[in-house]
């Protein structure tokens, strides 16, 4: 067996000890190291991540951290969806070279006391209901960066504002990596891959197949020029008639800043984008949909 064979075997690391022994190797023999970090529970959105981080580097990193700091008491930490078995599988499966699978004293050892803020991208839209949301990502992901020091990280745009705060943290804290955003994977109706998403009972599936038809046709008439409070209001009616519990917010912002667009027909100059919060049943969803430019 060659040693490169050998490597093509997915690794598991559980202490930053045992990463940057395998990542440092890679990196002093001159390959560029790609990063996905997850919440674990992966499904094909994950993977299209791992895919494209195999694609823009040599070796392939991935973690699974249930990230208890971004969890509010009352939200989901202790029941969120964990396999580590099947996730260490399809890591295996879709080119990933090492897993990195923390505990969570790794990650938070006793005195830990340092968190992350990023200012105005993390206001507004998840920022708004999930006010302890951004500060705990960017907090565990600047730690991961630095555990695992990649050439590449990439996110999706699944979590659009998620990415901006990401970005905008690199560049303001001058993080030696390039982040890189990844397209949104659907389910066959439409709806956005999610880990969440195995919450829903048979109703509450077929309503959230419902949520990327509204923001879609929402961003067609954007796009055709209609005006955007007009297409805000149908928007909302539509999501009450489609059977959701809650609309935490839905909005139409800037892709670059989040700036929102409450009236008038879209600046053709100015790329945007629709964004979804909705509650079907007890679960929470996400979604967004650009504005096509002429
Ligand atoms: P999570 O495990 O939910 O924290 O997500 C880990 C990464 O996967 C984040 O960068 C997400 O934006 C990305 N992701 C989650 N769902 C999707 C999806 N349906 N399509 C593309 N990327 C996704």
């Amino acid at each position: 067996m060659s040693p490169l064979s050998a490597d093509s075997q997915l690794g598991v690391a559980r202490t930053v000890k045992a990463l940057r022994a395998r990542v440092d190797a890679w990196r002093s023999s001159g390959q560029s190291v790609g990063f996905v970090p997850t919440m674990g529970a992966l499904h094909d959105g994950h993977l299209s991540l791992v895919r494209m981080a195999a694609r823009l580097s040599d070796r392939t990193v991935a973690s699974i951290f249930v990230n208890p700091t971004q969890f509010a008491p009352h939200e989901d930490f202790s029941s969120y969806p964990r396999n580590e078995a099947q996730d260490l599988e399809k890591l295996q499966s879709s080119g990933c070279h090492l897993a990195y699978a923390p505990p969570p004293e790794q990650m938070y050892p006793p005195g830990f006391q340092t968190s992350i803020k990023v200012e105005a991208v993390s206001q507004g839209l998840c920022g708004e209901s999930r006010p302890h949301f951004f500060g705990g990502v960017a907090t565990v992901v600047c730690k991961l960066l630095n555990q695992v020091r990649p050439t590449v990280a990439v996110f999706g745009e699944k979590d659009f504002q998620q990415l901006l705060v990401i970005k905008r943290m690199v560049r303001d804290l001058d993080m030696p990596v390039e982040i890189v955003g990844a397209p949104i994977v659907r389910e066959a109706d439409g709806l956005a891959m999610s880990s969440r998403n195995a919450y829903l009972s048979t109703d509450e599936r077929a309503t959230a197949g419902k949520l990327n038809k509204i923001i879609s046709s929402m961003a067609d008439r954007l796009s055709e020029g209609a005006d955007a409070s007009d297409v805000l209001n149908d928007g909302r009616m539509a999501l009450e008639s489609a059977g959701v519990s809650r609309v935490d917010y839905l909005e139409i912002r800037s892709e670059t800043d989040l700036t929102p667009v409450l009236y008038g027909p879209i600046d053709p100059a100015i790329p945007a984008r629709v964004f979804i919060a909705a509650i079907v049943g007890k679960t929470r969803l996400i979604d967004n949909w650009p504005v096509r430019r002429a």
